[in-house]
């Protein structure tokens, strides 16, 4: 038997055979293979090259164009792109329509590369007319994102009914976001007597209304579950800064299941004009949740009262599993502002969409699965989604995004909880 050695290695403690060690300069192969690592990440810090592809250039298409062609090249670790000095969401919004307009034209004529992705951003952040480029994704028989059908006219309305059968899933989300009487008909007519092809959906036809943050009611009318505002949830620039609404305090709660002290996830000052569009008629409304119960995906209910104190719903039903509370720390708290600019609606609402992982109020939510409107525990309506916190706006390398709910009827809130 061959005496093993000793790691080369003085913080390691493995034993090697000696044919090893003479391979590897007498270090274990997990010191070997570290030892590697370090020299090859010193390797790309020294020799890393700063590149900034947005020099010189000031068209904001221009601009756009350089974003998408980054987007697409491969990741190569010696070189580190400089990033574009605004936003997407920043450069719709500094764009002239006729700009946006020549754009789609472009995109149509000439099916440009970077078609795809372009008309999705401009759907997203412009109210621009998008009727060219959905008779040009309809031939294609191209249907995401959704909202890019936001304001089709009837008769592409009429054409998307007409196809349903070839594409339900995609071309239900396409009418979910069109949202006029002609789809509440339709929708209304599928729900009484369901077609064939929706065999191989999931869910009844008239559910994905919710896919655009709305659902069919008794009446067949359009019953709203998100807000048609949205203010974007940004970080601080300093401390002091103030903000009408304020994240993640501490609440003088104990959550009843796992025992820590509950956050108000969300406390918003609706004297404030600006969060007029929030329907809650006291003059606070606050958030109250277990940030570790909720982050397990149970709804946690909580009724406010008349002076706008919240409290454990007596509903709550306490899950089989509960999380350890010894990794429990609580998320910082008062590091978000809410913007004074309006985002769209539609800013979270797509996976694929630069602004999807970000906090905010009102809009549609960005569901990392699938969509969760609860039905409120005293009326069993769906609750209405009213804001989200992404955990990385607040801590370095945070996963997942806390969801706000509300029964304005009932003052009733819930928070859930999503990741990937
Ligand atoms: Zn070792
Ligand atoms: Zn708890
Ligand atoms: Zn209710």
């Amino acid at each position: 038997m061959t005496r093993k050695i000793k790691c080369q290695n003085t913080e390691c403690t493995a034993m090697i055979l000696p044919a090893t060690a003479e391979k590897t300069d007498g270090v274990c192969m997990p010191c070997q293979r570290k030892a590697k690592q370090i020299a090859k990440e010193k390797y790309i810090r020294e020799n890393r090259k700063d590149i900034d592809p947005y020099q010189g250039i000031s068209d904001l298409v221009e601009l756009l164009k350089i974003n998408f062609e980054i987007s697409q090249k491969n990741y190569d670790p010696l070189i580190n792109y400089l990033p574009c000095k605004y936003s997407s969401e920043e450069l719709y919004g500094m764009m002239s329509q006729q700009q946006v307009t020549q754009l789609i034209d472009e995109v149509v004529q000439n099916n440009a590369y970077y078609g795809d992705q372009i008309i999705g951003e401009i759907a997203l952040f412009t109210e621009a007319d998008m009727t060219n480029a959905l008779i040009f994704y309809m031939e294609l028989e191209a249907y995401s994102p959704s909202y890019m059908f936001r304001a089709a006219s009837s008769q592409i309305t009429q054409n998307l009914i007409s196809n349903v059968s070839t594409n339900p899933d995609k071309i239900l989300q396409a009418l979910s976001s069109i949202r006029t009487d002609q789809v509440l008909a339709q929708f209304s007519q599928w729900r009484e007597h369901p077609p064939k092809w929706t065999a191989e959906l999931f869910i009844p036809p008239e559910e994905y209304a919710r896919c655009n943050g709305w659902e069919l009611d008794d009446n067949a009318q359009a019953r709203e579950l998100t807000l048609g505002t949205c203010y974007p949830l940004i970080a601080k620039t300093s401390v002091q800064q103030t903000s009408i609404v304020t994240t993640c305090t501490k609440s003088d709660d104990t959550c009843h299941w796992c025992n820590s002290p509950m956050s108000n996830l969300f406390e918003f000052d609706l004297r404030e004009s600006q969060l007029s569009f929030i329907p809650f008629s006291q003059e606070k409304l606050i958030i109250t949740t277990c940030e570790l119960c909720a982050s397990y995906g149970d709804h946690l209910f909580m009724k406010i009262d008349k002076d706008g104190k919240p409290s454990w719903h007596e509903n709550n039903q306490r899950p089989d599993y509960l999380p350890d509370i010894d990794d429990y720390a609580p998320l910082p708290a008062n590091t978000l502002t809410l913007s004074h600019k309006a985002g769209s609606v539609y800013r979270s609402a797509d996976p694929f969409s630069p602004t999807i992982m970000t906090s905010q109020v009102g809009g549609l939510p960005g569901w990392v699965q699938d969509f969760s409107y609860t039905p409120c525990p005293d009326c069993q309506k769906s609750m209405i989604f009213i804001a989200q916190l992404a955990v990385e706006d607040i801590i370095d390398y945070g996963e997942g995004i806390y969801y706000a709910l509300l029964c304005p009827d009932c003052s009733v809130s819930t928070v859930t909880y999503q990741q990937t």
